[in-house]
C-alpha cells in the first residue's frame, strides 16, 4: 500500500512538472503608488515604488515575458491551450493620482493595465478611512478634504486614458474589508461601484478585493454578480480556477 502512495505521489509530482512545461502560468502583478516622491502622509511604504524601479523593473521583465490585459489573461486561462510564452499582467489598486505619470508610460509602450477603483473617492470626494487614520498618524493636524483634494485619480483624468491600454474594475465603492459585513452589505457595495463605474466605456467585469480579504462566502457574492474575484496570494496563475491570483510586484523598495 505504501509503494503505491509513493507512487501516486510521483505520478503527481511528474504530471505538475509536465504541465508547467507545456502551459506557463500566468503572473497577475499588483502595485498601488508609483511615482517620484515618497509621501510619508499618504503612502504605505510597502505600497509604494519609485517610478524609476518600476521602469527599469518592466524593462527587464519584458525580456522574457509578454505583458497583456487581465481579460485576455482570463481567456488565456479558460482556454486550457499550451502556453509557452510567459505572461504578466499589470494592475493598480485605488487609483492613486500620483501613480498617472506611471499610467502614460506604460501606454506609450504599448502595455495593457487594470486600474481597480473605489468609485466612492473619486473626484476627491473623500478617502479611505484607513489612509486617513495613517494620515492623522503621521500630522495630526490633516483634514480629509485637504488629502482628499489631490489623492485619487478623479473622472476627468480617467478619461483621458486610453481606451486600447486602459481598463477599469471595481475595488469596491469603499475601501473595506469584504469579511467583515453581511452578504448583503457586501453585494451593495460591488453593485454600487460598479453603477458608477458604468460612466467609463472601458470597463471589465472584475473585482480585486481590499487587502485580498476574503471567504467563500464573498466569493458567493461577488460571483453573483457575473464578476471575477481577484485576490491577492502571491500564487501564479496555472488553470482557470474561478479567481485571478495576484503577486505584489517583484521589487517594493525606496530608490
Ligand atoms: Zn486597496
Amino acid at each position: 500500500m505504501k509503494s503505491i502512495n509513493r507512487l501516486s505521489h510521483l505520478i503527481k509530482k511528474a504530471y505538475r512538472k509536465v504541465k508547467r512545461f507545456w502551459r506557463h502560468p500566468i503572473r497577475v502583478f499588483c502595485l498601488h503608488q508609483v511615482n517620484d516622491v515618497y509621501d510619508p502622509k499618504t503612502c504605505f511604504e510597502c505600497d509604494w515604488l519609485s517610478l524609476q524601479v518600476f521602469i527599469q523593473t518592466i524593462e527587464l521583465m519584458r525580456a522574457d515575458y509578454t505583458f497583456i490585459s487581465l481579460e485576455e489573461a482570463y481567456k488565456r486561462l479558460n482556454q486550457r491551450r499550451i502556453r509557452f510564452r510567459n505572461f504578466a499582467v499589470i494592475t493598480f489598486d485605488d487609483g492613486y493620482r500620483s501613480s498617472l505619470p506611471a499610467l502614460l508610460w506604460l501606454e506609450s509602450q504599448g502595455i495593457p493595465y487594470t486600474l481597480f477603483l473605489n468609485s466612492k473617492y473619486l473626484d476627491g470626494r473623500s478617502i479611505s478611512p484607513h489612509l486617513f487614520e495613517h494620515a492623522l498618524s503621521i500630522d495630526p493636524l490633516s483634514t480629509e478634504s485637504q488629502i482628499a483634494s489631490n489623492l485619487y485619480l478623479t473622472e476627468d483624468s480617467i478619461k483621458t486614458l486610453s481606451l486600447r491600454w486602459a481598463s477599469l474594475a471595481s475595488h469596491g465603492y469603499e475601501h473595506f474589508d469584504a469579511t467583515t459585513c453581511s452578504r448583503e452589505e457586501f453585494a451593495k457595495q460591488l453593485q454600487r461601484c460598479m453603477d458608477d463605474l458604468s460612466i467609463f466605456p472601458n470597463v471589465i467585469p472584475f473585482h480585486a478585493y481590499t487587502w485580498g480579504r476574503h471567504s467563500k462566502e464573498t466569493d458567493k457574492v461577488v460571483t453573483s454578480l457575473r464578476l471575477v474575484p481577484v485576490l491577492v496570494d502571491g500564487q501564479k496563475n496555472l488553470n482557470a480556477d474561478g479567481v485571478i491570483h495576484r503577486e505584489l510586484f517583484p521589487v517594493c523598495t525606496r530608490a
